[in-house]
Protein backbone atom coordinates (compact mmCIF):
# COMPACT_ATOMS: atom_id res chain seq x y z
CA UNK A 1 0.00 0.00 0.00
CA UNK A 2 1.33 3.06 -0.73
CA UNK A 3 0.71 6.36 1.47
CA UNK A 4 -0.26 9.94 0.59
CA UNK A 5 2.89 11.09 0.46
CA UNK A 6 3.90 8.62 -1.93
CA UNK A 7 1.73 10.07 -3.76
CA UNK A 8 2.86 13.84 -2.99
CA UNK A 9 6.01 13.40 -3.34
CA UNK A 10 5.59 11.58 -6.99
CA UNK A 11 3.41 14.44 -8.01
CA UNK A 12 6.23 17.41 -6.52
CA UNK A 13 9.01 15.11 -8.45
CA UNK A 14 7.53 14.69 -11.47
CA UNK A 15 7.05 18.48 -11.62
CA UNK A 16 10.25 20.03 -10.02
CA UNK A 17 12.14 17.62 -12.66
CA UNK A 18 10.90 20.13 -15.15
CA UNK A 19 12.42 23.25 -13.40
CA UNK A 20 15.99 24.19 -12.89
CA UNK A 21 14.70 24.72 -8.96
CA UNK A 22 17.35 22.63 -6.74
CA UNK A 23 14.73 19.89 -5.31
CA UNK A 24 15.54 20.34 -1.93
CA UNK A 25 14.24 23.98 -1.77
CA UNK A 26 10.86 22.17 -1.49
CA UNK A 27 11.76 19.85 1.43
CA UNK A 28 9.06 22.06 2.94
CA UNK A 29 6.23 20.63 1.52
CA UNK A 30 7.03 16.85 2.22
CA UNK A 31 5.36 16.48 4.92
CA UNK A 32 2.69 19.32 6.59
CA UNK A 33 3.35 22.17 9.14
CA UNK A 34 1.12 21.21 11.85
CA UNK A 35 -1.31 18.36 12.35
CA UNK A 36 -3.28 18.69 15.20
CA UNK A 37 -5.64 15.30 16.16
CA UNK A 38 -8.26 15.60 18.23
CA UNK A 39 -11.19 13.72 20.02
CA UNK A 40 -14.73 15.10 19.98
CA UNK A 41 -17.15 14.42 22.30
CA UNK A 42 -20.61 15.81 22.08
CA UNK A 43 -24.20 14.87 23.71
CA UNK A 44 -27.34 13.19 21.92
CA UNK A 45 -30.67 14.59 21.61
CA UNK A 46 -31.03 11.62 24.25
CA UNK A 47 -28.52 12.78 26.26
CA UNK A 48 -26.14 9.92 25.72
CA UNK A 49 -22.45 10.99 24.74
CA UNK A 50 -20.80 10.17 21.30
CA UNK A 51 -17.08 10.99 20.05
CA UNK A 52 -16.12 11.86 16.48
CA UNK A 53 -12.25 11.84 15.52
CA UNK A 54 -11.40 15.36 14.03
CA UNK A 55 -8.27 16.90 12.65
CA UNK A 56 -7.01 19.99 11.37
CA UNK A 57 -3.91 19.96 8.80
CA UNK A 58 -1.36 23.23 8.03
CA UNK A 59 0.32 22.02 5.19
CA UNK A 60 2.31 24.76 4.38
CA UNK A 61 2.44 28.34 5.08
CA UNK A 62 4.83 30.25 3.02
CA UNK A 63 2.59 31.73 1.01
CA UNK A 64 0.54 33.03 3.65
CA UNK A 65 -2.43 32.30 6.71
CA UNK A 66 -3.75 28.64 5.20
CA UNK A 67 -6.82 27.92 3.74
CA UNK A 68 -9.04 25.19 3.24
CA UNK A 69 -12.46 23.72 4.33
CA UNK A 70 -13.66 21.04 6.36
CA UNK A 71 -15.00 18.19 5.57
CA UNK A 72 -17.73 15.92 7.70
CA UNK A 73 -17.95 12.26 6.29
CA UNK A 74 -17.38 8.55 7.19
CA UNK A 75 -14.41 7.82 5.64
CA UNK A 76 -12.23 10.96 6.65
CA UNK A 77 -9.29 10.02 8.44
CA UNK A 78 -5.95 11.72 8.97
CA UNK A 79 -4.05 10.71 5.81
CA UNK A 80 -6.87 12.12 3.55
CA UNK A 81 -6.88 15.79 5.63
CA UNK A 82 -3.44 16.10 5.14
CA UNK A 83 -3.32 15.48 1.39
CA UNK A 84 -6.47 17.37 0.95
CA UNK A 85 -4.00 20.29 2.60
CA UNK A 86 -1.49 19.43 0.34
CA UNK A 87 -4.09 20.48 -2.50
CA UNK A 88 -5.04 23.46 -1.07
CA UNK A 89 -1.44 24.60 -1.16
CA UNK A 90 -0.53 23.65 -4.73
CA UNK A 91 -4.49 25.44 -5.38
CA UNK A 92 -3.74 28.54 -3.63
CA UNK A 93 -0.92 28.91 -5.46
CA UNK A 94 -1.90 28.15 -9.08
CA UNK A 95 -5.20 30.62 -8.13
CA UNK A 96 -2.84 33.64 -7.10
CA UNK A 97 -4.19 33.96 -3.93
CA UNK A 98 -2.20 35.34 -0.78
CA UNK A 99 -2.48 31.94 0.85
CA UNK A 100 -1.03 28.63 2.26
CA UNK A 101 -3.14 24.70 2.26
CA UNK A 102 -4.83 23.66 4.97
CA UNK A 103 -7.98 21.25 5.45
CA UNK A 104 -10.15 19.68 7.98
CA UNK A 105 -12.25 16.83 8.85
CA UNK A 106 -14.64 14.74 11.03
CA UNK A 107 -15.12 11.15 10.34
CA UNK A 108 -18.93 11.73 11.07
CA UNK A 109 -22.00 10.82 8.82
CA UNK A 110 -24.08 13.84 9.21
CA UNK A 111 -27.21 12.48 7.94
CA UNK A 112 -26.86 10.08 11.64
CA UNK A 113 -27.03 13.26 13.48
CA UNK A 114 -29.81 15.51 13.99
CA UNK A 115 -29.47 19.65 13.57
CA UNK A 116 -28.74 20.06 16.95
CA UNK A 117 -26.27 17.40 17.13
CA UNK A 118 -24.42 18.68 14.07
CA UNK A 119 -24.92 22.20 16.12
CA UNK A 120 -22.99 21.02 19.01
CA UNK A 121 -20.56 19.21 16.78
CA UNK A 122 -19.57 21.88 14.31
CA UNK A 123 -19.35 24.40 17.65
CA UNK A 124 -17.05 21.47 19.64
CA UNK A 125 -15.17 21.64 16.11
CA UNK A 126 -13.94 24.86 16.17
CA UNK A 127 -13.55 25.31 20.08
CA UNK A 128 -11.31 22.72 19.52
CA UNK A 129 -9.27 23.97 17.04
CA UNK A 130 -9.90 28.03 17.77
CA UNK A 131 -5.70 28.28 19.22
CA UNK A 132 -4.73 27.24 15.50
CA UNK A 133 -7.39 29.81 13.49
CA UNK A 134 -7.70 33.53 12.48
CA UNK A 135 -7.85 35.93 9.64
CA UNK A 136 -3.92 35.95 9.35
CA UNK A 137 -3.31 32.13 10.64
CA UNK A 138 -5.29 29.88 9.38
CA UNK A 139 -9.26 30.56 7.73
CA UNK A 140 -11.55 27.46 7.26
CA UNK A 141 -14.39 26.93 4.73
CA UNK A 142 -17.09 24.85 3.40
CA UNK A 143 -16.34 21.01 1.97
CA UNK A 144 -18.08 17.83 1.77
CA UNK A 145 -21.41 18.12 4.09
CA UNK A 146 -20.10 21.21 5.82
CA UNK A 147 -22.23 24.24 4.14
CA UNK A 148 -23.28 27.36 5.22
CA UNK A 149 -25.02 26.45 8.43
CA UNK A 150 -22.37 24.61 9.72
CA UNK A 151 -20.20 27.80 9.35
CA UNK A 152 -22.68 29.76 11.22
CA UNK A 153 -22.24 27.87 13.70
CA UNK A 154 -18.44 28.03 13.88
CA UNK A 155 -18.12 31.27 13.19
CA UNK A 156 -20.33 32.10 15.99
CA UNK A 157 -18.57 30.14 18.31
CA UNK A 158 -15.34 31.62 17.26
CA UNK A 159 -16.18 35.03 18.28
CA UNK A 160 -18.02 34.38 21.59
CA UNK A 161 -14.48 32.43 22.05
CA UNK A 162 -12.34 35.41 20.91
CA UNK A 163 -14.74 37.42 23.08
CA UNK A 164 -14.78 39.39 19.43
CA UNK A 165 -16.34 40.08 16.26
CA UNK A 166 -13.65 37.92 13.72
CA UNK A 167 -15.39 38.34 10.41
CA UNK A 168 -12.52 37.07 8.21
CA UNK A 169 -11.70 33.93 10.70
CA UNK A 170 -13.74 31.73 8.24
CA UNK A 171 -15.29 31.80 4.67
CA UNK A 172 -18.44 30.33 3.10
CA UNK A 173 -20.59 31.82 5.64
CA UNK A 174 -24.23 32.75 4.92
CA UNK A 175 -24.95 36.01 3.01
CA UNK A 176 -26.70 37.05 6.62
CA UNK A 177 -23.57 36.40 8.56
CA UNK A 178 -21.05 38.41 6.43
CA UNK A 179 -20.27 35.97 3.62
CA UNK A 180 -20.15 36.51 -0.09
CA UNK A 181 -22.13 36.94 -3.22
CA UNK A 182 -22.13 33.64 -4.69
CA UNK A 183 -19.81 31.65 -2.75
CA UNK A 184 -22.71 28.69 -3.26
CA UNK A 185 -22.04 29.09 -7.17
CA UNK A 186 -18.65 29.47 -7.09
CA UNK A 187 -16.88 25.97 -7.45
CA UNK A 188 -19.04 24.45 -10.34
CA UNK A 189 -19.02 28.08 -11.75
CA UNK A 190 -15.65 27.61 -11.95
CA UNK A 191 -15.23 24.53 -13.14
CA UNK A 192 -17.39 25.56 -16.11
CA UNK A 193 -15.28 29.08 -16.27
CA UNK A 194 -12.22 26.40 -16.23
CA UNK A 195 -13.63 24.14 -19.47
CA UNK A 196 -14.51 27.00 -21.33
CA UNK A 197 -10.59 28.50 -21.21
CA UNK A 198 -9.46 24.54 -22.08
CA UNK A 199 -11.89 24.69 -25.12
CA UNK A 200 -10.88 28.15 -26.24
CA UNK A 201 -7.60 26.85 -26.13
CA UNK A 202 -7.62 24.46 -28.61
CA UNK A 203 -7.54 21.60 -25.78
CA UNK A 204 -10.87 20.00 -26.08
CA UNK A 205 -13.24 20.47 -28.75
CA UNK A 206 -16.57 22.88 -27.77
CA UNK A 207 -19.29 21.96 -29.93
CA UNK A 208 -22.48 20.72 -28.22
CA UNK A 209 -20.92 18.02 -25.64
CA UNK A 210 -22.22 14.94 -24.33
CA UNK A 211 -21.40 15.71 -20.55
CA UNK A 212 -21.17 13.42 -17.76
CA UNK A 213 -21.27 13.91 -13.37
CA UNK A 214 -20.33 11.87 -10.89
CA UNK A 215 -21.77 13.09 -8.05
CA UNK A 216 -24.61 15.61 -7.88
CA UNK A 217 -24.12 17.85 -5.43
CA UNK A 218 -23.61 21.81 -4.89
CA UNK A 219 -20.59 21.75 -7.16
CA UNK A 220 -21.50 19.21 -10.17
CA UNK A 221 -25.79 20.95 -10.00
CA UNK A 222 -24.16 24.44 -10.86
CA UNK A 223 -21.80 23.41 -13.34
CA UNK A 224 -24.29 21.37 -14.79
CA UNK A 225 -26.56 24.08 -14.83
CA UNK A 226 -24.14 26.84 -16.85
CA UNK A 227 -23.70 24.28 -19.01
CA UNK A 228 -27.40 22.83 -19.82
CA UNK A 229 -27.65 26.54 -20.34
CA UNK A 230 -25.36 26.93 -23.19
CA UNK A 231 -27.07 23.89 -25.16
CA UNK A 232 -24.25 21.07 -23.89
CA UNK A 233 -26.38 17.95 -23.17
CA UNK A 234 -26.25 16.53 -19.76
CA UNK A 235 -26.23 12.79 -20.64
CA UNK A 236 -25.59 11.55 -17.14
CA UNK A 237 -25.79 12.20 -13.68
CA UNK A 238 -25.09 9.76 -10.88
CA UNK A 239 -25.35 9.96 -6.87
CA UNK A 240 -24.66 6.69 -4.27
CA UNK A 241 -28.07 4.94 -5.15
CA UNK A 242 -28.01 5.42 -8.81
CA UNK A 243 -26.83 6.74 -12.45
CA UNK A 244 -29.45 8.60 -14.37
CA UNK A 245 -28.96 7.89 -18.60
CA UNK A 246 -30.32 9.54 -21.45
CA UNK A 247 -28.59 10.10 -24.38
CA UNK A 248 -31.06 13.15 -25.64
CA UNK A 249 -29.89 14.91 -22.24
CA UNK A 250 -31.17 14.67 -18.69
CA UNK A 251 -33.34 17.81 -17.16
CA UNK A 252 -31.26 19.44 -14.97
CA UNK A 253 -33.96 21.94 -13.60
CA UNK A 254 -35.79 18.60 -12.54
CA UNK A 255 -32.87 17.09 -11.26
CA UNK A 256 -31.79 19.19 -8.95
CA UNK A 257 -35.67 20.05 -7.68
CA UNK A 258 -35.35 16.14 -7.40
CA UNK A 259 -32.09 16.21 -4.68
CA UNK A 260 -33.31 19.48 -2.93
CA UNK A 261 -36.41 17.15 -1.63
CA UNK A 262 -33.31 14.49 -0.14
CA UNK A 263 -34.54 12.16 -2.85
CA UNK A 264 -32.43 8.96 -4.12
CA UNK A 265 -31.81 8.82 -7.98
CA UNK A 266 -32.34 5.02 -7.73
CA UNK A 267 -36.16 6.02 -7.30
CA UNK A 268 -36.12 8.41 -10.53
CA UNK A 269 -38.72 7.80 -12.38
CA UNK A 270 -38.85 9.54 -15.69
CA UNK A 271 -39.75 8.25 -19.32
CA UNK A 272 -36.49 8.01 -22.00
CA UNK A 273 -34.57 7.93 -18.55
CA UNK A 274 -32.19 4.51 -17.90
CA UNK A 275 -31.23 3.73 -14.39
CA UNK A 276 -28.08 2.36 -14.05
CA UNK A 277 -25.45 1.35 -11.49
CA UNK A 278 -23.93 4.17 -9.78
CA UNK A 279 -20.55 3.03 -11.15
CA UNK A 280 -21.86 2.86 -14.50
CA UNK A 281 -21.66 6.49 -15.16
CA UNK A 282 -17.63 6.18 -15.51
CA UNK A 283 -17.61 4.29 -18.48
CA UNK A 284 -20.52 5.94 -20.17
CA UNK A 285 -20.45 7.08 -23.64
CA UNK A 286 -19.79 11.22 -23.70
CA UNK A 287 -17.15 13.54 -24.54
CA UNK A 288 -16.32 15.26 -21.03
CA UNK A 289 -16.60 13.25 -17.66
CA UNK A 290 -16.78 15.38 -14.45
CA UNK A 291 -16.21 13.41 -11.10
CA UNK A 292 -17.40 15.62 -8.28
CA UNK A 293 -18.24 13.17 -5.73
CA UNK A 294 -15.32 11.05 -3.53
CA UNK A 295 -10.95 10.75 -3.81
CA UNK A 296 -9.43 7.96 -5.96
CA UNK A 297 -12.85 6.91 -7.66
CA UNK A 298 -10.76 6.81 -11.52
CA UNK A 299 -8.20 3.91 -11.11
CA UNK A 300 -6.03 0.91 -12.37
CA UNK A 301 -9.04 -1.02 -12.80
CA UNK A 302 -11.47 1.13 -14.25
CA UNK A 303 -9.67 4.07 -16.13
CA UNK A 304 -9.60 1.88 -19.46
CA UNK A 305 -13.41 2.10 -20.22
CA UNK A 306 -13.10 5.34 -20.10
CA UNK A 307 -14.62 6.70 -22.90
CA UNK A 308 -14.74 10.18 -22.62
CA UNK A 309 -11.93 12.57 -23.86
CA UNK A 310 -11.45 14.75 -21.55
CA UNK A 311 -12.13 14.63 -17.72
CA UNK A 312 -13.16 17.35 -15.50
CA UNK A 313 -12.10 16.74 -11.79
CA UNK A 314 -14.49 18.75 -9.48
CA UNK A 315 -13.46 16.81 -7.03
CA UNK A 316 -10.46 16.73 -5.28
CA UNK A 317 -8.09 13.76 -6.07
CA UNK A 318 -10.73 12.03 -8.10
CA UNK A 319 -8.16 10.27 -10.39
CA UNK A 320 -5.21 7.86 -8.66
CA UNK A 321 -1.49 8.08 -10.14
CA UNK A 322 -1.81 4.72 -11.71
CA UNK A 323 -5.02 5.74 -13.70
CA UNK A 324 -3.19 9.02 -15.18
CA UNK A 325 -0.97 7.83 -17.09
CA UNK A 326 -3.31 5.31 -18.68
CA UNK A 327 -5.54 8.17 -19.31
CA UNK A 328 -2.43 9.78 -20.59
CA UNK A 329 -1.28 7.21 -22.65
CA UNK A 330 -5.13 7.05 -24.37
CA UNK A 331 -5.11 11.01 -25.07
CA UNK A 332 -7.48 11.74 -22.07
CA UNK A 333 -6.94 15.18 -21.17
CA UNK A 334 -7.33 15.82 -17.14
CA UNK A 335 -7.82 19.25 -16.38
CA UNK A 336 -6.89 18.60 -12.23
CA UNK A 337 -8.83 18.78 -9.30
CA UNK A 338 -6.44 21.86 -8.16
CA UNK A 339 -7.47 24.22 -11.22
CA UNK A 340 -10.83 22.95 -11.94
CA UNK A 341 -12.39 23.22 -8.77
CA UNK A 342 -10.15 26.44 -7.20
CA UNK A 343 -13.77 28.53 -7.79
CA UNK A 344 -14.59 28.16 -4.10
CA UNK A 345 -11.62 28.81 -2.55
CA UNK A 346 -11.00 32.11 -4.96
CA UNK A 347 -14.58 33.74 -3.71
CA UNK A 348 -13.39 32.42 -0.36
CA UNK A 349 -10.45 34.54 -1.16
CA UNK A 350 -13.17 37.11 -2.19
CA UNK A 351 -15.15 36.86 1.28
CA UNK A 352 -11.96 37.08 3.36
CA UNK A 353 -11.49 40.76 1.17
CA UNK A 354 -14.68 41.89 2.01
CA UNK A 355 -14.98 41.14 5.49
CA UNK A 356 -11.76 42.93 5.87
CA UNK A 357 -12.85 46.24 4.25
CA UNK A 358 -16.31 46.25 4.80
CA UNK A 359 -16.79 46.64 1.54
CA UNK A 360 -19.77 44.23 0.27
CA UNK A 361 -19.95 43.40 -3.97
CA UNK A 362 -22.83 42.58 -5.52
CA UNK A 363 -22.99 39.33 -7.27
CA UNK A 364 -22.48 40.06 -10.76
CA UNK A 365 -19.44 41.63 -9.46
CA UNK A 366 -18.16 38.14 -7.69
CA UNK A 367 -18.83 36.35 -11.14
CA UNK A 368 -16.82 39.11 -12.80
CA UNK A 369 -13.90 38.79 -10.92
CA UNK A 370 -13.81 34.75 -10.25
CA UNK A 371 -13.92 34.55 -14.54
CA UNK A 372 -10.83 37.04 -14.48
CA UNK A 373 -9.06 35.59 -11.57
CA UNK A 374 -9.89 31.52 -12.65
CA UNK A 375 -9.58 32.39 -16.69
CA UNK A 376 -6.12 33.35 -16.04
CA UNK A 377 -5.23 30.50 -13.81
CA UNK A 378 -6.46 28.18 -16.50
CA UNK A 379 -4.74 30.13 -19.02
CA UNK A 380 -1.37 30.34 -16.76
CA UNK A 381 -1.40 26.83 -16.95
CA UNK A 382 -1.88 25.93 -20.63
CA UNK A 383 1.03 28.71 -20.79
CA UNK A 384 3.36 26.17 -18.45
CA UNK A 385 2.21 22.92 -20.40
CA UNK A 386 3.41 24.79 -23.20
CA UNK A 387 6.70 26.40 -22.25
CA UNK A 388 7.82 23.45 -19.89
CA UNK A 389 6.69 20.56 -23.09
CA UNK A 390 5.00 18.57 -20.60
CA UNK A 391 2.26 16.37 -21.21
CA UNK A 392 -0.06 16.69 -18.93
CA UNK A 393 -2.41 19.55 -17.35
CA UNK A 394 -1.53 18.33 -13.80
CA UNK A 395 2.06 18.83 -14.06
CA UNK A 396 1.98 22.26 -16.14
CA UNK A 397 -0.75 23.33 -13.18
CA UNK A 398 2.31 21.80 -10.31
CA UNK A 399 5.22 23.61 -11.85
CA UNK A 400 3.31 26.96 -11.98
CA UNK A 401 2.50 26.67 -8.26
CA UNK A 402 5.78 25.45 -7.59
CA UNK A 403 7.21 28.43 -9.13
CA UNK A 404 5.13 30.33 -7.12
CA UNK A 405 5.93 28.67 -3.63
CA UNK A 406 9.57 28.56 -4.74
CA UNK A 407 9.96 32.19 -4.93
CA UNK A 408 8.55 33.45 -1.96
CA UNK A 409 11.02 30.84 -0.27
CA UNK A 410 13.68 31.95 -2.00
CA UNK A 411 12.85 35.63 -1.05
CA UNK A 412 12.68 34.52 2.62
CA UNK A 413 16.05 32.61 3.02
CA UNK A 414 19.54 34.00 2.65
CA UNK A 415 20.91 32.77 -0.78
N1 LIG B 1 -13.34 23.10 0.31
C1 LIG B 1 -13.08 23.87 -0.86
C2 LIG B 1 -11.90 23.31 -1.63
O1 LIG B 1 -11.57 22.15 -1.52
C3 LIG B 1 -12.99 25.36 -0.60
C4 LIG B 1 -11.97 25.80 0.39
C5 LIG B 1 -12.09 27.26 0.80
O2 LIG B 1 -13.03 27.92 0.38
O3 LIG B 1 -11.23 27.69 1.55
O4 LIG B 1 -11.30 23.97 -2.43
Amino acid sequence: MSSIFDTIHHRLSQAIQCTDIPEDVFNGLRYPEKTLAVNLVIRRDDRSFVNFKAWRCQYDSSRGPTKGGIRFHPSVCMDEVMHLAFLMTIKCAIAGLPFGGAKGGVCVDVKKLSEHELERLARAYIKAFASMVGPDKDIPAPDMYTGGAVLAWMADEFDRIQGKKYRAALTGKPVAMNGSQGRIEATGLGGYYVLNTMIESGLCSGESLKIGFQGFGNVASFCARYLAEDGHRIVAVSDSSACLFCAEGLDVEALIRYKDEQRRFSDYEQEKVEVLEPAEVLTIDCDILAPAALADQIHKDNAGQIKASVILELANAPVTEEADSILQDNNVVVIPDVLANSGGVIVSYFEWVQNRTGDYWQKEYVFERLRKQIEKAAADVVCCKEEYQVESLRTAAYILALKEIAEVIMAKNVK
